[in-house]
């Protein structure tokens, strides 16, 4: 069964465009969504309040996220999950220490390579690797390969940026995606 942890919805977009999140999502019958919101700093309370309140309308299964920009001030609580978005950085076993149960975007893109010394680290953290179908090249099959025999959790992610986007590739990588099971026992 499919999910996607990485739908990108707007609260503040009109009420037409919303409706239509729900109606795609819906009609990819997908066990659970994951909806998440880029997230500043300076963001006020409200526009997360509000995020929350449209997502909790939903009629399908569906959790929230954030994405955040690393390294990050500040994070806020209360989300089912976090994804970390890396820009021009070698991630190493350093970085990885000071995270915890979180989920790495699309991992190699915007620059960012993940070290060897932080896959053993990833293990030990409970972190998850995205594979984000947006962002996916066919080199990074072994790079998945790999986290899937190290036990590492895979969680699908789109990229989604409007609603036709929703979980689309997924079926692309069932064999390396972690189901969506153990997905939801990661998400808080
Ligand atoms: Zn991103
Ligand atoms: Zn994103």
């Amino acid at each position: 069964m499919i999910y996607d942890l990485h739908v990108h919805i707007n609260p503040h977009a009109d009420e037409g465009e919303i409706y239509e999140y729900e109606l795609y999502a819906k009609m990819r019958n997908p066990k659970f969504i994951g909806f998440v919101i880029h997230y500043a700093p300076t963001m006020p309370e409200r526009v997360l309040k509000d995020f929350r309140d449209i997502v909790s309308t939903f009629t399908i299964k569906s959790y929230t996220g954030v994405e955040i920009y690393y390294p990050a001030k500040k994070v806020p609580r209360g989300f089912d999950y976090y994804l970390y978005h890396f820009s021009n950085i070698i991630v190493d076993a350093d970085i990885i220490r000071e995270l915890e149960n979180v989920i790495i975007a699309h991992p190699f893109s915007y620059g960012m390579r993940i070290d060897e010394s932080a896959i053993s680290i990833i293990e030990k953290r409970s972190i998850a690797v995205e594979l984000n179908s947006a962002h996916f090249k066919q080199k990074l099959r072994k790079f998945y390969e790999r986290l899937k025999a190290s036990n590492i959790l895979i969680p699908f992610g789109s990229d989604a940026h409007s609603p036709l986007e929703i979980a689309s590739g997924f079926e692309d990588f069932s064999d390396l995606l972690s189901p969506p099971e153990d997905v939801e026992r990661f998400l808080r």
